[in-house]
Protein backbone atom coordinates (compact mmCIF):
# COMPACT_ATOMS: atom_id res chain seq x y z
CA UNK A 1 0.00 0.00 0.00
CA UNK A 2 1.58 3.34 -0.87
CA UNK A 3 0.12 6.42 1.13
CA UNK A 4 0.89 10.40 0.46
CA UNK A 5 1.10 12.64 3.43
CA UNK A 6 0.42 16.14 2.71
CA UNK A 7 2.45 18.08 5.47
CA UNK A 8 5.50 17.79 8.06
CA UNK A 9 4.21 18.93 11.18
CA UNK A 10 3.73 16.63 14.14
CA UNK A 11 0.85 15.43 12.59
CA UNK A 12 1.72 14.34 9.49
CA UNK A 13 5.25 12.98 10.39
CA UNK A 14 3.44 10.90 13.22
CA UNK A 15 1.17 9.57 11.02
CA UNK A 16 4.05 8.75 8.73
CA UNK A 17 5.72 7.30 11.48
CA UNK A 18 2.72 4.65 12.63
CA UNK A 19 2.34 3.70 8.83
CA UNK A 20 6.29 2.68 8.68
CA UNK A 21 5.33 0.54 11.81
CA UNK A 22 2.96 -0.99 9.27
CA UNK A 23 4.95 -0.96 6.44
CA UNK A 24 3.17 0.98 4.81
CA UNK A 25 4.84 2.86 1.80
CA UNK A 26 5.15 6.48 2.61
CA UNK A 27 6.02 9.69 0.53
CA UNK A 28 5.37 13.12 2.78
CA UNK A 29 5.29 16.88 0.45
CA UNK A 30 6.34 19.85 2.68
CA UNK A 31 5.95 23.15 1.07
CA UNK A 32 9.06 24.32 3.42
CA UNK A 33 12.37 22.71 4.41
CA UNK A 34 12.23 19.69 7.24
CA UNK A 35 11.43 21.07 10.29
CA UNK A 36 10.02 23.74 9.06
CA UNK A 37 10.72 27.21 11.21
CA UNK A 38 6.91 28.44 9.90
CA UNK A 39 4.56 25.37 10.93
CA UNK A 40 3.05 25.19 14.32
CA UNK A 41 4.99 22.37 15.64
CA UNK A 42 8.21 24.05 15.52
CA UNK A 43 9.36 26.02 18.61
CA UNK A 44 11.19 25.03 21.74
CA UNK A 45 8.31 23.20 23.68
CA UNK A 46 5.11 22.60 23.68
CA UNK A 47 3.48 21.64 26.84
CA UNK A 48 1.48 17.85 27.63
CA UNK A 49 -0.83 18.02 30.74
CA UNK A 50 -3.84 16.64 31.78
CA UNK A 51 -6.16 19.74 33.03
CA UNK A 52 -8.52 20.59 29.95
CA UNK A 53 -11.60 22.66 31.55
CA UNK A 54 -14.17 20.55 30.87
CA UNK A 55 -13.30 18.57 28.23
CA UNK A 56 -13.25 15.20 29.31
CA UNK A 57 -12.58 13.63 25.80
CA UNK A 58 -8.92 15.24 25.82
CA UNK A 59 -8.29 14.67 29.14
CA UNK A 60 -8.73 10.76 28.66
CA UNK A 61 -6.43 10.71 25.38
CA UNK A 62 -3.92 12.41 27.21
CA UNK A 63 -3.12 8.82 29.04
CA UNK A 64 -3.62 7.41 25.52
CA UNK A 65 -1.09 10.40 24.44
CA UNK A 66 1.49 9.29 27.13
CA UNK A 67 1.91 6.07 25.98
CA UNK A 68 2.15 6.52 22.41
CA UNK A 69 5.05 8.92 23.14
CA UNK A 70 6.76 6.40 24.92
CA UNK A 71 6.43 4.41 21.73
CA UNK A 72 7.92 6.86 19.83
CA UNK A 73 10.93 7.42 22.49
CA UNK A 74 11.64 3.50 21.89
CA UNK A 75 11.85 4.27 18.41
CA UNK A 76 13.69 7.71 18.34
CA UNK A 77 16.42 6.58 21.12
CA UNK A 78 15.62 9.37 23.27
CA UNK A 79 13.30 10.69 25.09
CA UNK A 80 12.31 14.47 24.28
CA UNK A 81 10.63 15.42 27.25
CA UNK A 82 10.89 16.84 30.91
CA UNK A 83 8.34 16.20 33.57
CA UNK A 84 7.40 19.31 35.45
CA UNK A 85 4.13 18.95 36.72
CA UNK A 86 1.38 21.70 35.92
CA UNK A 87 0.60 24.39 38.48
CA UNK A 88 -3.04 25.71 37.89
CA UNK A 89 -4.24 29.21 39.51
CA UNK A 90 -7.15 30.92 39.32
CA UNK A 91 -8.04 34.41 39.82
CA UNK A 92 -12.19 33.29 40.40
CA UNK A 93 -12.23 30.13 41.48
CA UNK A 94 -15.18 29.44 39.20
CA UNK A 95 -14.16 28.75 35.67
CA UNK A 96 -11.50 26.54 33.46
CA UNK A 97 -9.24 26.18 36.81
CA UNK A 98 -12.42 24.30 38.71
CA UNK A 99 -13.75 22.71 35.73
CA UNK A 100 -10.76 21.07 35.13
CA UNK A 101 -10.52 20.29 38.79
CA UNK A 102 -13.59 18.37 38.43
CA UNK A 103 -12.71 16.44 35.53
CA UNK A 104 -9.55 15.41 37.07
CA UNK A 105 -11.70 14.37 40.24
CA UNK A 106 -13.72 12.23 38.13
CA UNK A 107 -10.58 10.60 36.10
CA UNK A 108 -8.68 10.14 39.19
CA UNK A 109 -5.92 12.27 38.06
CA UNK A 110 -3.36 12.76 40.93
CA UNK A 111 -3.36 16.78 42.22
CA UNK A 112 -3.31 18.60 45.20
CA UNK A 113 -4.91 21.72 46.45
CA UNK A 114 -3.53 24.67 47.78
CA UNK A 115 -4.02 27.92 49.50
CA UNK A 116 -1.95 31.20 47.91
CA UNK A 117 0.38 31.60 50.85
CA UNK A 118 1.61 28.11 50.02
CA UNK A 119 2.11 29.27 46.17
CA UNK A 120 4.20 32.37 47.27
CA UNK A 121 6.15 30.02 49.73
CA UNK A 122 7.47 27.53 47.51
CA UNK A 123 7.24 29.39 44.22
CA UNK A 124 8.52 33.08 45.32
CA UNK A 125 9.12 34.38 42.21
CA UNK A 126 4.61 34.39 41.84
CA UNK A 127 2.77 37.01 43.51
CA UNK A 128 -0.04 35.76 45.31
CA UNK A 129 -2.64 38.39 45.08
CA UNK A 130 -6.18 37.20 44.10
CA UNK A 131 -5.45 33.27 43.64
CA UNK A 132 -8.73 31.95 44.53
CA UNK A 133 -7.86 28.49 43.41
CA UNK A 134 -4.68 26.71 43.20
CA UNK A 135 -3.87 22.84 42.53
CA UNK A 136 -0.52 21.08 41.54
CA UNK A 137 -0.58 17.97 39.40
CA UNK A 138 2.39 16.10 39.52
CA UNK A 139 2.17 15.07 36.26
CA UNK A 140 2.38 16.98 32.94
CA UNK A 141 5.75 18.78 31.01
CA UNK A 142 7.55 19.66 28.15
CA UNK A 143 8.00 18.32 24.56
CA UNK A 144 10.83 19.54 22.97
CA UNK A 145 9.16 20.22 20.05
CA UNK A 146 11.79 21.51 17.57
CA UNK A 147 13.61 18.56 18.15
CA UNK A 148 11.02 15.80 18.16
CA UNK A 149 10.26 16.63 14.66
CA UNK A 150 14.20 16.79 13.45
CA UNK A 151 14.39 13.28 15.36
CA UNK A 152 11.68 12.05 13.60
CA UNK A 153 12.47 13.23 10.32
CA UNK A 154 16.33 11.48 10.60
CA UNK A 155 14.16 8.52 12.09
CA UNK A 156 11.71 8.22 8.75
CA UNK A 157 14.63 8.75 6.93
CA UNK A 158 16.32 5.96 7.58
CA UNK A 159 12.84 3.48 8.26
CA UNK A 160 12.71 4.61 3.97
CA UNK A 161 10.14 7.23 4.17
CA UNK A 162 10.43 9.66 0.47
CA UNK A 163 10.53 13.03 1.71
CA UNK A 164 9.92 15.83 -0.57
CA UNK A 165 10.91 19.21 0.55
CA UNK A 166 10.35 22.86 -0.76
CA UNK A 167 7.02 20.88 -2.63
CA UNK A 168 3.87 22.25 -2.23
CA UNK A 169 0.50 20.51 -3.03
CA UNK A 170 -1.48 22.68 -5.49
CA UNK A 171 -4.51 20.38 -6.16
CA UNK A 172 -5.78 16.79 -5.17
CA UNK A 173 -8.21 14.53 -6.74
CA UNK A 174 -9.54 13.35 -3.98
CA UNK A 175 -11.04 10.11 -5.54
CA UNK A 176 -8.29 9.24 -6.87
CA UNK A 177 -5.77 10.04 -4.30
CA UNK A 178 -3.90 12.19 -6.74
CA UNK A 179 -1.52 14.95 -5.01
CA UNK A 180 -0.94 17.79 -8.23
CA UNK A 181 2.51 19.13 -7.06
CA UNK A 182 3.93 22.30 -7.00
CA UNK A 183 7.14 21.45 -9.70
CA UNK A 184 4.20 20.09 -12.02
CA UNK A 185 4.41 16.50 -10.75
CA UNK A 186 1.18 13.82 -10.41
CA UNK A 187 1.40 11.60 -7.27
CA UNK A 188 -0.66 8.69 -7.02
CA UNK A 189 -1.11 6.51 -3.98
CA UNK A 190 -3.43 4.67 -2.57
CA UNK A 191 -4.74 6.90 0.06
CA UNK A 192 -3.86 10.52 0.66
CA UNK A 193 -3.80 12.94 3.87
CA UNK A 194 -3.82 16.03 4.27
CA UNK A 195 -2.25 17.71 7.36
CA UNK A 196 -1.63 21.13 6.52
CA UNK A 197 -2.54 22.77 10.01
CA UNK A 198 -3.06 26.30 10.05
CA UNK A 199 -2.88 26.71 5.77
CA UNK A 200 -5.70 24.37 5.46
CA UNK A 201 -8.35 26.65 4.42
CA UNK A 202 -6.51 28.17 1.87
CA UNK A 203 -6.09 24.65 0.60
CA UNK A 204 -9.56 23.23 0.87
CA UNK A 205 -11.93 26.34 0.97
CA UNK A 206 -14.93 23.83 2.25
CA UNK A 207 -12.65 23.63 5.53
CA UNK A 208 -12.03 26.95 6.27
CA UNK A 209 -14.83 27.53 8.65
CA UNK A 210 -13.31 25.10 10.92
CA UNK A 211 -9.72 25.80 10.29
CA UNK A 212 -9.09 29.44 10.53
CA UNK A 213 -5.49 30.77 11.03
CA UNK A 214 -4.87 32.98 14.04
CA UNK A 215 -1.88 34.87 15.11
CA UNK A 216 -0.43 33.77 17.98
CA UNK A 217 3.10 35.67 19.79
CA UNK A 218 4.85 34.19 22.49
CA UNK A 219 7.43 35.93 24.31
CA UNK A 220 10.99 34.05 25.96
CA UNK A 221 12.40 36.00 28.92
CA UNK A 222 15.23 36.27 30.71
CA UNK A 223 14.71 36.33 34.60
CA UNK A 224 17.29 37.97 36.77
CA UNK A 225 20.26 35.88 38.13
CA UNK A 226 18.78 35.16 41.53
CA UNK A 227 15.72 34.07 40.30
CA UNK A 228 17.47 31.54 37.11
CA UNK A 229 17.48 28.18 39.47
CA UNK A 230 13.97 28.41 41.00
CA UNK A 231 12.52 28.69 37.69
CA UNK A 232 14.34 25.93 36.61
CA UNK A 233 12.72 23.95 39.08
CA UNK A 234 9.20 25.31 38.70
CA UNK A 235 6.31 23.36 37.19
CA UNK A 236 4.55 25.13 34.03
CA UNK A 237 1.71 27.45 34.85
CA UNK A 238 -1.29 27.49 33.52
CA UNK A 239 -3.60 30.51 34.69
CA UNK A 240 -6.19 30.06 31.26
CA UNK A 241 -9.51 29.89 30.30
CA UNK A 242 -10.46 28.38 27.44
CA UNK A 243 -9.04 29.70 23.92
CA UNK A 244 -12.39 30.22 22.34
CA UNK A 245 -13.22 32.52 25.66
CA UNK A 246 -12.09 35.64 24.71
CA UNK A 247 -12.95 37.05 28.11
CA UNK A 248 -11.02 34.89 30.22
CA UNK A 249 -7.54 36.97 30.54
CA UNK A 250 -4.80 34.69 31.63
CA UNK A 251 -1.21 33.71 30.63
CA UNK A 252 0.38 29.95 30.38
CA UNK A 253 3.83 30.31 31.41
CA UNK A 254 6.77 27.44 30.23
CA UNK A 255 9.70 27.14 32.65
CA UNK A 256 13.18 26.62 31.25
CA UNK A 257 15.14 23.56 31.39
CA UNK A 258 18.46 21.90 31.06
CA UNK A 259 18.55 18.76 29.63
CA UNK A 260 21.26 15.55 30.82
CA UNK A 261 21.29 15.33 26.97
CA UNK A 262 22.32 19.27 26.87
CA UNK A 263 19.23 20.38 25.66
CA UNK A 264 18.69 24.05 27.10
CA UNK A 265 15.34 25.70 26.63
CA UNK A 266 13.81 29.36 27.42
CA UNK A 267 11.18 30.58 29.78
CA UNK A 268 8.31 31.13 27.61
CA UNK A 269 5.03 33.11 27.69
CA UNK A 270 2.02 33.08 26.05
CA UNK A 271 -1.79 33.78 25.78
CA UNK A 272 -3.79 31.26 24.86
CA UNK A 273 -7.04 32.40 23.58
CA UNK A 274 -7.27 32.78 19.50
CA UNK A 275 -5.69 35.56 18.28
CA UNK A 276 -6.65 37.47 15.29
CA UNK A 277 -7.03 35.87 11.68
CA UNK A 278 -4.18 36.44 9.62
CA UNK A 279 -1.78 34.55 6.40
CA UNK A 280 0.69 31.93 8.28
CA UNK A 281 2.66 32.80 5.05
CA UNK A 282 2.71 36.46 5.48
CA UNK A 283 5.02 38.45 8.26
CA UNK A 284 5.69 36.99 11.25
CA UNK A 285 7.56 39.75 12.86
CA UNK A 286 5.81 40.58 16.43
CA UNK A 287 4.99 44.30 16.90
CA UNK A 288 6.20 45.57 20.19
CA UNK A 289 1.90 46.22 21.13
CA UNK A 290 1.27 42.45 20.82
CA UNK A 291 4.64 41.70 23.26
CA UNK A 292 3.58 44.25 25.60
CA UNK A 293 -0.14 43.02 25.80
CA UNK A 294 1.64 39.13 26.38
CA UNK A 295 3.51 40.82 29.19
CA UNK A 296 0.56 42.43 30.69
CA UNK A 297 -1.52 38.81 30.98
CA UNK A 298 1.75 37.90 33.35
CA UNK A 299 2.53 41.25 35.26
CA UNK A 300 -0.08 40.52 37.84
CA UNK A 301 1.54 36.83 39.01
CA UNK A 302 5.15 36.96 37.90
CA UNK A 303 7.01 39.21 41.13
CA UNK A 304 9.03 41.86 39.73
CA UNK A 305 8.22 41.08 35.85
CA UNK A 306 9.97 44.43 34.93
CA UNK A 307 13.37 42.98 35.90
CA UNK A 308 12.57 40.44 33.18
CA UNK A 309 14.51 41.22 29.91
CA UNK A 310 12.73 39.97 26.74
CA UNK A 311 15.21 37.47 24.79
CA UNK A 312 12.74 36.80 21.96
CA UNK A 313 9.21 37.82 20.24
CA UNK A 314 7.55 35.08 17.76
CA UNK A 315 4.57 34.46 15.87
CA UNK A 316 2.87 31.15 15.62
CA UNK A 317 -0.25 30.45 14.40
CA UNK A 318 -3.30 28.39 15.94
CA UNK A 319 -5.43 26.48 13.02
CA UNK A 320 -8.59 27.18 15.02
CA UNK A 321 -12.04 25.40 15.46
CA UNK A 322 -14.16 27.09 17.49
CA UNK A 323 -14.76 24.96 20.27
CA UNK A 324 -11.09 23.37 20.02
CA UNK A 325 -12.28 19.83 18.96
CA UNK A 326 -9.84 18.44 16.03
CA UNK A 327 -11.41 17.93 12.54
CA UNK A 328 -10.49 14.71 10.63
CA UNK A 329 -12.91 15.25 6.89
CA UNK A 330 -13.16 12.83 4.14
CA UNK A 331 -12.39 14.60 1.16
CA UNK A 332 -13.22 11.80 -1.70
CA UNK A 333 -13.39 7.95 -0.72
CA UNK A 334 -9.42 7.90 -0.49
CA UNK A 335 -8.61 11.11 0.55
CA UNK A 336 -8.72 12.89 4.16
CA UNK A 337 -7.93 15.88 5.67
CA UNK A 338 -7.01 16.48 9.60
CA UNK A 339 -7.19 20.03 11.05
CA UNK A 340 -8.49 22.18 13.95
CA UNK A 341 -6.10 21.42 16.07
CA UNK A 342 -6.83 24.57 17.96
CA UNK A 343 -3.20 25.37 19.98
CA UNK A 344 -3.44 21.78 21.75
CA UNK A 345 -2.54 18.69 19.11
CA UNK A 346 1.07 18.72 19.87
CA UNK A 347 0.91 16.98 22.94
CA UNK A 348 -1.51 14.36 21.00
CA UNK A 349 0.76 13.95 17.68
CA UNK A 350 1.80 10.27 18.14
CA UNK A 351 -1.68 9.18 19.15
CA UNK A 352 -2.84 11.20 16.15
CA UNK A 353 -0.87 9.32 13.63
CA UNK A 354 -1.60 5.86 15.11
CA UNK A 355 -4.81 6.67 14.71
CA UNK A 356 -5.16 7.92 11.33
CA UNK A 357 -2.86 5.65 10.17
CA UNK A 358 -5.25 3.01 11.33
CA UNK A 359 -8.08 4.67 9.09
CA UNK A 360 -6.14 5.11 6.13
CA UNK A 361 -5.59 1.17 6.17
CA UNK A 362 -8.91 0.75 6.38
CA UNK A 363 -8.71 -0.89 9.88
CA UNK A 364 -10.68 2.10 11.57
CA UNK A 365 -13.96 3.60 10.60
CA UNK A 366 -14.13 7.00 9.61
CA UNK A 367 -17.18 7.92 11.72
CA UNK A 368 -15.58 6.79 14.84
CA UNK A 369 -12.28 8.27 14.52
CA UNK A 370 -13.32 12.01 13.95
CA UNK A 371 -15.73 11.82 17.16
CA UNK A 372 -12.75 10.43 19.31
CA UNK A 373 -10.51 13.33 17.46
CA UNK A 374 -13.27 15.78 18.38
CA UNK A 375 -12.74 14.68 21.78
CA UNK A 376 -16.27 13.12 22.59
CA UNK A 377 -16.81 10.89 25.25
CA UNK A 378 -19.56 8.20 23.73
C1 LIG B 1 2.23 29.44 20.25
C2 LIG B 1 1.69 28.04 20.24
C3 LIG B 1 1.67 27.30 21.41
C4 LIG B 1 1.17 26.01 21.41
N1 LIG B 1 1.21 25.29 22.57
C5 LIG B 1 0.82 23.98 22.56
C6 LIG B 1 0.98 23.19 23.72
O1 LIG B 1 1.47 23.65 24.75
N2 LIG B 1 0.56 21.90 23.68
C7 LIG B 1 0.03 21.36 22.54
O2 LIG B 1 -0.33 20.18 22.57
N3 LIG B 1 -0.11 22.09 21.42
C8 LIG B 1 0.27 23.37 21.40
N4 LIG B 1 0.15 24.14 20.27
C9 LIG B 1 -0.53 23.57 19.10
C10 LIG B 1 0.35 22.64 18.32
O3 LIG B 1 1.61 23.21 18.10
C11 LIG B 1 -0.36 22.33 17.00
O4 LIG B 1 -1.67 21.87 17.27
C12 LIG B 1 0.38 21.28 16.18
O5 LIG B 1 1.75 21.56 16.12
C13 LIG B 1 -0.23 21.23 14.78
O6 LIG B 1 0.50 20.31 14.00
P1 LIG B 1 0.15 20.11 12.47
O7 LIG B 1 1.01 19.02 11.97
O8 LIG B 1 -1.33 19.99 12.34
O9 LIG B 1 0.49 21.51 11.78
P2 LIG B 1 1.95 22.18 11.41
O10 LIG B 1 2.94 21.85 12.46
O11 LIG B 1 1.70 23.59 11.12
O12 LIG B 1 2.34 21.39 10.12
C14 LIG B 1 1.69 21.61 8.88
C15 LIG B 1 2.72 21.51 7.81
O13 LIG B 1 2.08 21.47 6.54
C16 LIG B 1 2.88 22.18 5.61
N5 LIG B 1 2.03 22.58 4.48
C17 LIG B 1 0.99 23.46 4.51
N6 LIG B 1 0.46 23.58 3.28
C18 LIG B 1 1.16 22.77 2.47
C19 LIG B 1 1.09 22.46 1.07
N7 LIG B 1 0.17 23.01 0.27
N8 LIG B 1 1.98 21.58 0.55
C20 LIG B 1 2.93 20.99 1.36
N9 LIG B 1 3.05 21.28 2.68
C21 LIG B 1 2.17 22.14 3.22
C22 LIG B 1 3.39 23.36 6.44
O14 LIG B 1 4.53 23.95 5.85
C23 LIG B 1 3.68 22.71 7.79
O15 LIG B 1 5.01 22.27 7.89
C24 LIG B 1 0.65 25.44 20.22
C25 LIG B 1 0.68 26.17 19.03
C26 LIG B 1 1.20 27.45 19.03
C27 LIG B 1 1.22 28.22 17.75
Amino acid sequence: MKVTVIGGGIVGLSTAWALRRHNVEVTLVEQGPLPNPLASSVDQHRLIRYAYGAQTGYTRMVREAYQAWEAMWRDLGTRFYAETGTLVLSGDGDGWAAQSRAVLEAEQVEHLAFDAATVTGRWPMLDGAGIAEAYFCPSGGLLFAESIIAALTAHLRDRGVTFLTGTALRSLDAATATAVLSDGAHLEADRLLVAAGAWTGRLLPELAPVSRPSRQVVVYLAPPPDLLMPWHHAPMLLEIGAASDAAAKGFYLVPPRVTRDGLRTGLKIGDHRFGPEADPGGDREPRQDEIDAILDTARHRIAGLEEYRVMQAKTCFYDVERDERFQLAELGPRAFAFCGTSGHGFKFGPIIGARLAALLQDKAELAATARWAAGETV
